[in-house]
């Protein structure tokens, strides 16, 4: 059998080596393909509710009506840390690469500020059937914007630029004492964690990060202490003790 790719004998496309380092050539020239974001089903990784409506039955129909519509669809739960994943696995796909941690993070984090824990930016599509009209699928309203700055984030190229980006998205702005810092990930314990403001905990919903097992957030290395600059809300509520976390540390002049 001959591969389609390199017309060359004894491999296939998945596994031509050629194919490969074409990906790799593309993706450093024109960094990466985002998919489109909006054909994505997120069927089951949220949380729907909707009635039937079987005002315009015709009469006909026996002890099932079969000419229902579904009426009121609204998307009333989503998990954004499995959205976030469910694109992961989509660019990763469409690029024919596996991302690595800073950029999953990117994601993620993206996700939350583009809202796409909030329901409303999801809409649910209903097909025809047999036995009334069925949920097709549910998909993201506008996603530009996103795409945008995945794209953006994902062909910086270092970690600290990532970082930045990622912070100036979230605030719009980066603290002064992140100005000459680099970053490193790093897993550290939850108790040798300083929460400056305090006033935060109250505001905390304790349940929204409870199972998250992602990168918990920024610290600031100084004097052997680890200080909070950002992801307040993951820390507060987790029952973790070992926390996965970006350090920043000044850089040494
Ligand atoms: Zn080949
Ligand atoms: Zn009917």
């Amino acid at each position: 059998m001959a591969c389609s790719y390199c017309k060359k004998k004894g491999h296939t496309k998945a596994t031509c080596s050629k194919l490969k380092v074409d990906n790799i050539k593309k993706i450093q020239k024109n960094g990466l393909t985002i998919p489109k974001l909006t054909s994505i089903d997120f069927h089951y990784t949220s949380c729907l509710e909707y009635d039937y409506d079987t005002t315009a039955c015709t009469g006909e129909c026996d002890n099932y009506c079969r000419c229902s519509k579904i009426i009121n669809a609204e998307v009333t739960e989503v998990n954004c840390t499995e959205i976030a994943q469910e694109i992961i696995e989509e660019i990763e796909k469409h690029n024919k690469i596996k991302l690595n941690e800073i950029d999953k993070y990117a994601v993620e984090r993206l996700c939350i500020s583009h809202h796409l824990w909030d329901g409303d930016n999801f809409y649910v599509s209903t097909d025809p059937g047999y036995y009334g009209e069925e949920i097709g699928g549910i998909f993201l309203e506008g996603t530009t914007k996103l795409e945008e700055d995945l794209k953006t984030v994902l062909d910086l190229p270092t970690l600290k630029q990532k970082v930045e980006f990622l912070l100036n998205i979230e605030y719009g702005y980066i603290l002064d004492e992140l100005e000459d810092c680099s970053y490193f990930f790093k897993t550290i314990g939850k108790s040798s964690i300083s929460i400056g403001n305090d006033s935060y905990r109250k505001k905390v919903d304790h349940t929204l990060y409870e199972d998250y097992e992602g990168v918990f957030g920024i610290v600031l290395e100084k004097n052997h202490t680890f200080r909070l600059i950002d992801g307040f809300h993951r820390v507060l509520s987790t029952k973790e003790d070992n926390l996965r976390v970006l350090v920043a540390t000044p850089i040494e002049e």
